[in-house]
C-alpha cells in the first residue's frame, strides 16, 4: 500500500472506531465519592511537602533535593529544600531518587465520559485531559462538571461536538452547519451550553470540508466569546483553511507535499499550536516527510502540546502517553521541551495556564512524581510514584 492510501485508510479505520463507539454512551458515576476527611489518602486539611528533584514546567533547569508544599490544594512553595519554609505540622512524602513534575495534560483525546478512563489517565499521572469531540447527542457538558466532582477522574476540558458540514466528517455524530450565519448561531449556543473549545473537523480530500467562509466565522465566534478553536486536519488544503481562519491550534500530521515551509511558517507567525498526535492506531512510527514537516515547525520555534488520540480508538495508549511522547522525541524534540508540551504548553492551549501546567506557588496542586531521571529516559514518566490531583493524594507507592 503506498504511503498515502495508508495514511486515508489509517483516518477511515479512526473514524469508524469514533462512530462505532459514538453511540455507546456510558453511564459514569455509580462509584463516584469524593475522598473526604475519613479517606486516608484524601484531603485532611494537612499541609503536604513532597521532596525530590524538581522540573516544574516552566523550562527552567532542574532543582535538585527541592520540595513542593501543597495546602488547601494550592501550591503553596516550590524551590530548593534549603529556602523553602516547610510547615511544621506538614505530611512530609520524601523520594529521593525520583523527580518532580506537573500533572500532565493530554490535549488531544476522547474521554467517552467514561471515568474508568479518566481515572486510568489519572492514576499515571495525566490529571487533566482535552476531550476533542464526543458524540452529538449527549449531556457533554453536564457529564464533564459530574465527573470533575472525583479527584480521582482526570478533569475534562470539553469541545462538545465535532463542527462538520453536510457530508462531511462524522456527520451522523456532528454538529452540521450550512452558512457563516448558521455557523456563529451554533458556536453561541454550544458556548452558552458550556463548551471550553470548539472543535471543526476538516477532512479534505476524504470527505467534503467546512468552506472557509464558515471556518471563518466559526473562529469568529468563538473568539468573540473568548474560547479557543482546535481544528482536526489531515490534508494541506485542511490545514491552509485552518490557518488562514486563525485557528488556535491543529491536530495530526497533515501531509503537506513538496514546499511546507509557507504553510508552517504561517502557522507558527500566527502562533498556532501544533499537537502532532503522531500515535496511530496501528502503531507504525511516523513517516520522515511527516517528522521533517514538523522538525521545520519545531526549528521555527513552534509552540507543542500533547496528545495523541487516545480514549475511543482501541490500539491508543490512554494513561501516560509513552508511545507519543517517544515518537516527539523521535522527530526532534528534546525531553525537556516535551515536558513542556506536556504540561505548561498543554494548560496554554486548555487555557487553563493560570490554574495548572508548572509548579508554581498559586497554582493548583496537580503533581506527579516518578521514579528517576525523564530528562535522561523519558519512560522515567512511566514510572509512577505519586499522583496528587487537586491537593488530594490519589495515588502513592
Ligand atoms: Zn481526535
Amino acid at each position: 500500500m503506498s504511503s498515502k492510501a495508508r495514511f486515508i485508510s489509517l483516518f477511515f479505520m479512526s473514524c469508524l472506531c469514533f462512530l462505532m463507539s459514538a453511540g455507546a454512551t456510558h453511564s459514569p458515576g455509580e462509584k463516584l465519592s469524593a475522598p473526604g476527611p475519613d479517606d486516608p489518602k484524601g484531603s485532611s486539611g494537612i499541609p503536604i511537602a513532597v521532596t525530590g528533584t524538581l522540573i516544574d514546567g516552566t523550562g527552567v533547569a532542574p532543582v535538585p533535593d527541592a520540595v513542593v508544599v501543597i495546602e488547601d490544594g494550592q501550591i503553596t512553595a516550590a524551590g530548593p529544600r534549603k529556602e523553602v519554609k516547610i510547615p511544621a505540622n506538614a505530611r512530609i512524602l520524601e523520594f529521593p531518587g525520583g523527580t518532580l513534575l506537573p500533572g500532565f495534560i493530554n490535549a488531544h483525546v476522547h474521554t467517552m465520559f467514561d471515568d474508568k478512563k479518566l481515572k486510568a489517565w489519572a492514576r499515571e499521572g495525566v490529571t487533566t485531559v482535552r476531550d476533542l469531540a464526543e458524540a452529538a447527542n449527549l449531556e457533554w457538558f453536564a457529564l464533564r462538571d459530574k465527573l470533575r466532582a472525583d479527584p480521582r477522574n482526570a478533569r475534562i476540558v470539553a469541545a462538545g461536538p465535532v463542527f462538520t458540514c453536510a457530508d462531511g466528517f462524522l456527520k451522523e455524530v456532528s454538529l452540521v452547519v450550512s452558512s457563516p450565519e448558521d455557523a456563529r448561531a451554533k458556536v453561541k449556543a454550544l458556548i452558552d451550553q458550556g463548551a471550553d473549545v470548539i472543535k471543526v473537523g476538516l477532512n479534505s480530500p476524504i470527505y467534503p470540508e467546512l468552506s472557509p467562509d464558515v471556518v471563518k466565522a466559526i473562529v469568529d465566534a468563538a473568539h468573540g466569546r473568548g474560547k479557543p478553536v482546535a481544528a482536526h486536519v489531515i490534508s494541506a488544503q485542511g490545514m491552509g483553511v485552518a490557518v488562514e481562519a486563525g485557528v488556535d491550534d491543529l491536530s495530526h500530521m497533515a501531509p503537506i507535499g513538496a514546499k511546507p515551509e509557507a504553510l508552517i511558517r504561517q502557522a507558527k507567525e500566527k502562533g498556532i499550536y501544533w499537537i502532532p498526535t503522531f500515535e496511530p492506531p496501528r502503531g507504525d512510527p511516523p513517516r520522515q516527510k511527516v517528522k521533517d514537516d514538523f522538525r521545520l515547525f519545531l526549528d521555527l520555534g513552534g509552540a507543542v502540546a500533547l496528545g495523541n488520540d487516545s480514549g475511543s480508538m482501541p490500539n491508543v495508549q490512554v494513561g501516560m502517553p509513552i508511545k507519543e511522547i517517544l515518537f516527539m522525541q523521535d522527530a526532534g524534540m528534546t525531553p525537556m521541551r516535551i515536558i513542556e508540551a506536556a504540561t505548561r504548553q498543554a494548560a496554554r492551549v486548555c487555557r487553563l495556564e493560570n490554574e495548572i501546567g508548572t509548579l508554581q506557588p498559586g497554582k493548583r496542586a496537580d503533581l506527579l512524581v516518578v521514579d528517576g531521571n525523564p530528562l535522561e529516559d523519558l519512560n522515567a514518566l512511566t514510572k509512577t510514584r505519586l499522583v496528587i490531583h487537586d491537593g488530594i493524594i490519589i495515588r502513592l507507592e
